[in-house]
């Protein structure tokens, strides 16, 4: 009898050793941090995912949204600053119009009067910006959907799926589109992928992005003015009063959109331009010089703060960027830390394709068909001096 018991107390202790010795290899493939950050209006858990690596680098992505809500970057001296704008909490995100940290879809930036043509059809979308032109989507973009989250990590990489379906007709945009965007952290690099893809049951329009409001000298940390920007295009899309392209493709030579050399973004700002008055500073799309496939990544951009050594690289598959200073930031937000943002706090490289190109004949198209994989891809690199 006692023997009977020693053996099946040994076999108890041997399943014991098992369990934790697997629970232990589950924990080496994936570290990643999962919380609840609320609950919505209408009660749907929100989840926040914290994607870290060796590094020091940190990027916390909310499932409402698929914002990105945090992201941790060491500085020169290794010390480490949340270099995105946010709110404290789930709320600030429901009620926010600044889009930060977001992934804006169907079709981020404007559309023209809420309007466009697809297959001699006409669609309208609710015009959300000052009622005259569609922005960032319509009214419920992407930015306010609660997303399905899927750890995706590897040995190498901290990463997270986000999963929605737009429904046909959601914000007046044709076709059930079925979106998945990847955000991915590699272990030994202090680079985000940010991953888009998507397929649609009906012709339409898609153009993704995400939203990021970029401080390098630390969210709050005062304005922008003094960080170098770096913006590899010849040419950008000059817009009307409305921030709507005209459709020309005007050179930047010899005026204040040229960034091809590093220039303090406050530099030229203030001059005496008229598509920097349209803009109240800049918040205009340029035509990245990219070359290589569609599929290729491209350094668009280059922005370097010089308190804080901190540099960022944008590299991305898409034809454009829109580059915004922040011009209605204007106090009235407080965000994470009780930091209050004002004016020229942060700056957004939104990769992307043009603004109304539905409406453009001669930008590169956004339309998407059935049976086609809408992919793209987004960098954002850092690296310290
Ligand atoms: C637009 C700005 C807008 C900002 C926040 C940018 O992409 O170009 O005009 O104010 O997003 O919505």
């Amino acid at each position: 009898m006692v023997k009977t018991c020693r053996s099946i107390t040994a076999l108890l202790l041997l399943s014991i050793a098992a369990v934790a010795i697997s629970c232990q290899k589950a924990e080496a493939k994936t570290k990643m941090q999962k919380q609840v950050f609320g609950k919505t209006g209408n009660g749907q858990q929100v989840d926040l995912y914290t994607l870290t690596n060796k590094h020091g680098m940190e990027a916390t992505i909310s499932t409402y949204g698929g914002t990105l809500v945090s992201l941790k970057v060491p500085d020169n001296k290794g010390k480490v600053d949340d270099i995105v704008l946010g709110y404290p909490n789930l709320d600030g995100y429901i009620t926010d119009k600044a889009y930060f940290g977001a992934t804006v879809g169907r079709y981020g930036n404007r559309i023209a009067n809420g309007k466009f043509q697809l297959d001699g059809m006409t669609y309208t979308l609710p015009k959300n910006d000052n009622g005259e032109n569609t922005l960032h989507g319509g009214i419920k973009g992407f930015n306010k959907k609660v997303w399905a989250a899927t750890d995706v990590s590897t040995p190498s990489t901290e990463a997270v799926e986000l999963t929605y379906l737009s429904k046909d007709g959601e914000e007046g945009f044709p076709g059930n589109l079925s979106v998945k965007v990847t955000y991915t952290l590699p272990a030994n690099s202090n680079e985000l992928k940010i991953d888009y893809k998507a397929t649609t049951d009906k012709d339409t329009v898609v153009n993704l992005t995400n939203h990021s409001y970029f401080n390098l000298s630390g969210q709050g940390n005062g304005d922008i003015l003094q960080h170098q920007l770096t913006i590899h295009a010849a040419r950008f899309t000059p817009v009307d009063k409305g921030l709507i392209p005209t459709g020309e493709l005007r050179e930047v030579k010899g005026t204040p959109f040229d960034f091809n050399q590093p220039m303090a973004i406050g530099s030229r700002i203030e001059q005496d331009d008229q598509q920097l008055k349209l803009g109240k500073g800049y918040d205009h799309n340029w035509v990245l010089d990219k070359t290589g496939t569609p599929d290729s990544l491209f350094l668009a951009a280059e922005a370097y703060d010089p308190q804080s050594g901190r540099v960022l690289d944008v590299l991305t598959a898409e034809p454009g960027v829109q580059f915004y200073t922040g011009n209605f930031l204007d106090g009235s937000v407080t965000g994470k830390d009780g930091k209050v943002y004002k004016r020229r706090y942060a700056f957004c490289l939104e990769t992307q394709h043009f603004p109304d190109s539905p409406n453009h004949r001669n930008f590169p198209s956004t339309e998407l068909k059935p049976g086609q994989h809408y992919h793209t891809m987004t960098v954002f690199r850092f690296s310290t001096r």
